[in-house]
């Protein structure tokens, strides 16, 4: 994500607006339940059997006028639906030592902190101590193409005009309720793992950063990207297979800064590609996760720039995720080797700008991580998204495109090389980004999952998985992904070598050079008491922002019409006839998407008409065949209206028949301000 430097100052008038003065909680620390047995030791050891559940929910929030988050670009602002976003859950716990933890990956750009310490409230207010921040695993898939404004730090809603709390709910309600669908249906069953490598469907975007990493550490890999894919198979006992995981570290930014239509990017696609080719839709669905790793530097867009292979961002999203979901489907059918051991983990929440780095983990000498800053090159974007100026802008260089005024921009000792634009953790009332930061360590029998607050670059995240694995080396852990984007968000996480270089990922490094260092020497510590059954002290309590969020984002007055129409009345029609691979069409009068977000719903319905003359669904506005489009039109120079299109492109195998567009939405009155539903439909066409 990037941000325009513009911004900040529009930010900065919303803090002097607010005079919001920030309850600072002290430090506190909590009593921490003492672990039992490590999860492959003891009873644990050579357990096969799992309690598995699995479950998804509806994330959507606002269709029309919220900045998307990912960008950084006030004027991307949602207009439709490309594809609904999903929270997919799973809990897994292990009968042998009566662990068990719930890992999420939802469609969002990120799972900021205020996201998680309200789902695990929520939770805790239904089940007690069964969920804590201990075993809640909340991963977000990195789509560029939701909407924004659910972080409790200013940095993050800078674009979004403050905090948009229509949107947060819908985050929060869903993640939750897909938890507990998942904890309703925990049954045995068995975890089986897979493992390959998928060429071709990324790149690394600054590769000359990491060209700067060792020469002998380098020549260890074939690619200056991972691609690795690891996925697990969930079983039930009774042979029912219930879902999917699978981790491949890449930027969801098929999708491009000009799109405004919501979308799950390359991963949402993905998964919806796999949870249709196991039956979507019926009650007990199967849920197919594809997460997201140490994708920092990596990029889909193979071609270079923000090209991917596609006409335009929507064929760019179809390869990436079609290259993603077979190689998936090629892993699952594969999927033999059954994993053994319990489940464990360890959380601990760590003052990241305070980390005292050990010798052994830096460079021989003692160093130390740093206030919260943000580089000159983080204003350039990444090239999925390019921004103001250009990367790679460091204080020793100063002859770039910003020439004298990177090296006038004050850096200090500790920052070394950055020229700092913004040093978001000395804001006040409150810091613009988090610095108490969530590090958690879950194991599934000898899968151990790490999860990181951040974006790792490939290399970074190969160090930190090395260093988790040769601790657990002993205890049987056999294979270790990075799960990225997790529990909070705090920017990027580059190897100190990268850093000196200054490209975006470099200057989006919050903490300074030795991140890494100080990120290797807690998971250590993780690491080695999971192995030891030892417990770890809980850290600091990150601050609860809840009470000081604002929002200047408009709600909706009324929608207009005018006189003589009806909402849901058709502007523009479809067409009588069409053929497959063509695209059907109709604009409808329509309400704001805001008066009811259709959770778990649609905006829009397919239907086929049956011989008996009843109409059957084929499609929603989940099915990224499908758009809902909204745009404000002034009807007359007085009147707002909106209007809504609707379109499909007809797939290759459509059945023959006679088809009509339906358009469901809800209008607030001028009268009396109610919000009341309406539909319509288009006239009925043929599909030959
Ligand atoms: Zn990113």
């Amino acid at each position: 994500m990037r941000t325009y430097f513009v911004r900040h100052l529009l930010a900065l008038l919303l803090v002097l607006a607010t005079g919001a003065q920030a309850a600072h909680p002290p430090w506190r620390t909590s009593p921490h339940p003492e672990s039992s047995a490590s999860g492959l030791t003891g009873a644990c050891e050579d357990a096969r059997d799992f309690l598995l559940g699995t479950g998804r929910a509806d994330i959507t929030g606002p269709a029309a006028e919220v900045g998307m988050m990912g960008y950084g670009m006030v004027e991307q602002q949602t207009t439709g639906i490309h594809q609904r976003l999903r929270s997919r859950a799973f809990v897994i716990a292990s009968p042998c030592n009566g662990k068990r933890v719930a890992f999420v990956s939802a469609d969002l750009g990120m799972v900021f902190q205020a996201v998680k310490q309200q789902v695990v409230e929520r939770l805790r207010a239904r089940y007690g101590d069964l969920y804590t921040d201990d075993n809640v695993l909340l991963s977000a898939t990195h789509t560029h193409s939701g909407p924004g404004g659910y972080s409790h730090y200013t940095f993050y809603n800078l674009t979004t005009l403050g905090f948009s709390p229509r949107n947060f709910e819908a985050i929060v309600s869903g993640v939750v309720a897909s938890i507990v669908q998942a904890h309703e249906r925990l049954a045995g069953g068995t975890l089986r793992l897979s493992s390959g490598e998928l060429l071709g469907a990324s790149r690394n975007r600054s590769p000359n950063a990491y060209l700067l990493n060792p020469a002998d550490e380098r020549a260890r890999y074939a690619h200056d990207v991972d691609t690795r894919m690891t996925l697990l198979r969930l079983t039930r006992a009774d042979g029912t297979d219930v879902g999917l995981i699978n981790w491949f570290a890449v930027h969801a930014t098929s999708m491009g800064n000009g799109n405004t239509l919501i979308s799950g990017d390359n991963k949402g696609l993905a998964s919806s590609l796999a949870e249709q080719a196991h039956g979507d839709g019926d009650s007990d669905a199967f849920v197919a996760a594809f997460a997201n790793a140490n994708e920092g530097d990596v990029t889909p867009n193979i071609l270079g720039g923000t090209h991917g292979g596609g006409a335009d961002d929507f064929e760019d999203t179809d390869l990436s995720g079609r290259k993603q979901y077979d190689f998936a489907a090629k892993l699952w059918a594969q999927a033999k080797t059954p994993l053994t051991g319990g489940v464990d983990y360890r959380h601990v929440y760590v003052k990241m700008d305070a980390v005292d780095v050990a010798p052994s983990f830096a460079d021989g000498a003692p160093r130390a991580t740093c206030p919260a800053a943000i580089g000159l090159s983080m204003l350039a974007g990444a090239e999925d998204g390019p921004g103001v100026g250009v990367e790679g802008v460091t204080c020793a260089g100063g002859q770039d495109a910003w020439g004298q005024f990177s090296c006038s921009l004050a850096t200090t000792p500790c920052q070394a090389e950055k020229p700092i634009v913004l040093e978001t953790g000395s804001m006040r009332p409150a810091p613009w980004t988090p610095e108490v930061l969530p590090l958690q360590l879950v194991t599934l029998g000898n899968l151990a999952l790490v999860a990181v607050p951040f974006e790792l670059t490939t290399m970074a995240g190969r160090r930190l998985r090395d260093t988790v694995e040769t601790a657990l080396a002993p205890t049987g852990v056999t294979d270790v992904v990075i799960a990225g984007l997790s529990n909070a968000y705090s920017g990027y996480v580059a190897t100190r070598e990268e850093y000196a270089r200054q490209d975006y990922e470099g200057a989006s490094t919050h903490f300074g050079p030795w991140t890494l260092a100080a990120l290797q020497q807690h998971f250590h510590l993780l690491a080695t008491s999971l192995r030891d059954d030892a417990g770890v002290p809980p850290g600091p309590t990150p601050r609860d922002l809840r009470q000081e969020q604002l929002s200047l984002q408009p709600g909706v007055v009324f929608d207009d019409k005018l006189l003589w129409v009806d909402f849901g009345e058709v502007v523009t029609d479809a067409q009588p006839a069409y053929s497959r691979g063509d695209t059907a069409r109709a604009t409808f009068w329509g309400g704001h998407p805001k008066n009811d977000l259709r959770l778990e719903g649609t905006f829009l319905l397919v239907q086929r008409r049956e011989p008996d003359g009843t109409w059957t669904d084929v499609a929603t506005d989940a099915d990224p065949a499908t758009r809902y489009q909204w745009k404000r039109e002034n009807c007359v120079p007085t009147l707002a209206c909106s209007h809504v299109t609707v379109t499909w492109r007809i797939p290759d195998d459509a059945a023959p028949g006679t088809y009509r567009l339906v358009h469901e939405g809800h209008w607030k009155s001028g009268w009396d301000g109610n919000v009341r539903p309406y539909s319509g439909a288009s006239r009925t066409f043929t599909v030959k």
